[in-house]
């Protein structure tokens, strides 16, 4: 035998004793969008290199480090996206729908980050993210999360906690960096390396940093929350004053900056204990300057991602997940004709009972591994076709995994039979 060939380290298969709970999560987090109004956009998984360099920011883990960057046959830079919202962005310019309008989009797919691959981080995982343009807010700031806090609530979630923040705009950022970098110079020696030479590059992204000698020098730091303008405070009041209205819970912290650059004024995340360093399972936040660094006209912006993985590994954790549901009907046939009169009697039920869950037997085996194989898929029911039944017009229906009897009834009637005795889910109600 040819020796096997493994997947790519941190690209994962999702399995089909997986797929349930991924399917839970996607339609409850889709029929929650929907109810905002919010429009789907599809897009590329790959882009070109200089999208994600000049949006994320060129000192950021992602650009610096987690990018699965590679020149194509024409020698033209790519990459597969590692977030959506610089596509996105991209896309809204390219075809004019950030202009004049205020569109509420979201898109759902995979990203690639070359990180190490552990519990809650993969190297190709999946989001959910929002992205509102063209309104300033703070009102649609509120909804935004809002709407988050819903999609988290639609799959079971309760015990995770919002931390809020707000970074002021870029001036105010400016200032701070300034008096930032000369605290900080003063204590050089004691940062770690990373943070030393994001002190020339990018010094906010030292505040994000997990280095505890660094954190300490960082504790008597100025706080930026010092330094923000007035408007971004007016802001920031007025969405947390929406937010209380609207009974929300969250946490000022005033630590949190985000690992992106594109980031201004409004930051949250929403955040775990249960899942080790992995505990952000959705983070967002506005991005007025955005729209207009990848060269469209100046356009106010907000969103979010949230990471089905972990968003899975929470509710797989908290025994949330649905219990799977087997076939309604498993179809059990004897003889050739049976075989071939059961093919067609199952294309007529699926007709007549849409939303039916019915799988037909196939390859050999006689009527005794027919039922095995039907109790170990979990059916409801067995549909019986005996050849002598059928030449009479009839058919049998036997209740599985309860002590029922067989009843053989016209095949007139099996429809109505099974109409009745299924429950609503399966005739398309779900
Ligand atoms: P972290 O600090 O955990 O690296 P991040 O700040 O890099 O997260 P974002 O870029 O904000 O993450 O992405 C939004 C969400 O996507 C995260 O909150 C997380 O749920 C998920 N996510 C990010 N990176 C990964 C990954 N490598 N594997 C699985 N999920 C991820
Ligand atoms: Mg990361």
């Amino acid at each position: 035998m040819a020796k096997s060939i493994q997947s790519v380290r941190g690209f994962g298969d999702i399995l089909p004793e997986q797929t349930p709970v991924w399917q839970f999560v996607e339609a409850r987090l889709r029929a929650t969008l929907d109810g905002y109004g919010y429009e789907e956009i599809r897009l590329p998984l790959l882009e070109k290199t200089e999208l994600f360099s000049r949006s994320i920011g060129e000192v950021t883990d992602i650009v610096e480090k987690e990018m699965y960057t590679f020149e194509d046959r024409n020698g033209d830079s790519l990459t597969l996206r590692p977030e959506g919202t610089a596509g996105c962005v991209r896309a809204g310019i390219q075809h004019g729908l950030l202009h004049n309008r205020q569109p509420r989009l979201w898109y759902a797919g995979s990203m690639f980050r070359h990180e190490r691959p552990q519990k809650g981080r993969y190297r190709q995982f999946n989001q959910i993210g929002v992205e509102v343009f063209g309104l300033p807010g703070p009102d649609i700031d509120a909804e935004v999360i809002l709407l988050a806090a819903r999609m988290l609530r639609s799959v079971g979630l309760t015990d995770i906690r919002l931390e809020l923040n707000t970074l002021g705009t870029a001036a105010a950022r400016a200032a701070y960096k300034d008096a930032l970098v000369a605290y900080l110079r003063g204590h050089e020696d004691r940062l770690d390396d990373d943070s030393r030479r994001r002190l020339e590059t990018n010094p906010l992204r030292i505040l994000d940093t997990k280095d505890a000698g660094t954190r300490a020098v960082l504790e008597n730091a100025p706080a930026l929350s010092d330094w923000i303008d007035a408007d971004s405070r007016e802001h920031f009041h007025a969405l947390c004053a929406m937010l209380d209205t609207a009974g929300i819970a969250y946490t000022v912290n005033p630590q949190l900056v985000r690992g992106l650059d594109y980031y201004g004024r409004t930051v949250f995340e929403w955040v775990t204990d249960r899942l080790g360093a992995q505990g952000t399972v959705c983070a967002g936040g506005r991005y007025d300057g955005l729209v207009e660094q990848i060269g469209g006209r100046s356009t106010p912006a907000i969103g979010f991602a949230l990471g089905i993985e972990r968003l899975v590994a929470l509710i797989e954790d908290g025994g949330l997940a649905p219990s799977p549901r087997g076939p309604d009907v498993y179809l059990v046939a004897a003889g050739d004709a049976a075989r071939r009169q059961g093919l067609v009697i199952a294309e007529e039920l699926r007709d007549a009972l849409p939303g039916l869950r019915l799988v037909t037997h196939c390859g050999s085996g006689g009527f005794k591994s027919q039922f095995k194989r039907a109790d170990r898929l979990g059916a409801r029911f067995a549909l019986v076709l005996g050849e002598e039944e059928l030449a009479a017009g009839q058919v049998s229906l036997k209740e599985l995994q309860s002590a029922g009897e067989q009843e053989t009834l016209p095949r007139a009637e099996l429809v109505a039979a099974l109409r009745e005795r299924l429950p609503k889910e399966s005739e398309g109600h779900e």
